[in-house]
């Protein structure tokens, strides 16, 4: 069947972002979505979802030498996850940015970390609030991954022509 992501060029205009649960037990989802719609992205998939206990170690498979790794797992099929596809020009430099450093301490105020969250500990469970895909290569995989092919919708946006248009 045909692929979903068409191509590199459609690769590089998505992004794989999901709030975790304590940003949704926090009632950060609309803040978080907003964020995002406001600049002029275009939410194409969404989904509320409790992970199985091994989801999040495919999820977090590059990270599973790390002294945090089963604690994070853990935490991520402890409850509800939003998981989302954004779609839009420079969409995962813009939103890598937006969502800011691991570490909310290290994240400037008007970042979503810097404005919605405080702490990262060590070896506690991550505080963070939001996960974003660092590169096209990745955001496909996460895509793939959290996604069956019938939950990937397409749809065109109106708003487009008032977003990127030249006239
Ligand atoms: P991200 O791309 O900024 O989310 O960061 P990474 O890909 O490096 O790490 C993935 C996730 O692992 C982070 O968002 C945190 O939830 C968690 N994480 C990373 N470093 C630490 C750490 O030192 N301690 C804990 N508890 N969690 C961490
Ligand atoms: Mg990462």
């Amino acid at each position: 069947s045909r692929q979903w992501i068409s191509g590199e060029a459609h690769a590089a205009k998505i992004i794989f972002i999901a709030i975790k649960l304590n940003g949704v037990q926090r009632g950060l989802i609309s803040e978080i979505i907003s964020q995002f719609q406001c600049k002029g992205f275009k939410l194409v998939v969404i989904k509320i979802v409790v992970p199985s206990k091994d989801f999040p170690k495919k999820h977090y498979h590059d990270l599973k030498e790390r002294p945090f790794f089963n604690g994070l797992c853990d935490f991520l099929s402890s409850g509800p996850i939003v998981a989302m596809v954004w779609e839009g020009e420079g969409v995962i430099k813009y939103g890598r940015k937006l969502i800011r450093a691991t570490d909310p301490k290290k994240s400037k105020p008007g970042t979503i970390r810097g404005y919605l969250a405080i702490v990262l500990i060590i070896l506690f469970p991550c505080k963070n609030i939001i996960h974003g895909s660092d590169r096209p290569e990745t955001a496909k995989d996460e895509i793939n991954l959290w996604f069956k092919p019938r939950e990937l919708v397409s749809y065109s946006s109106n708003a487009e022509k008032w977003i990127y248009g030249v006239n």
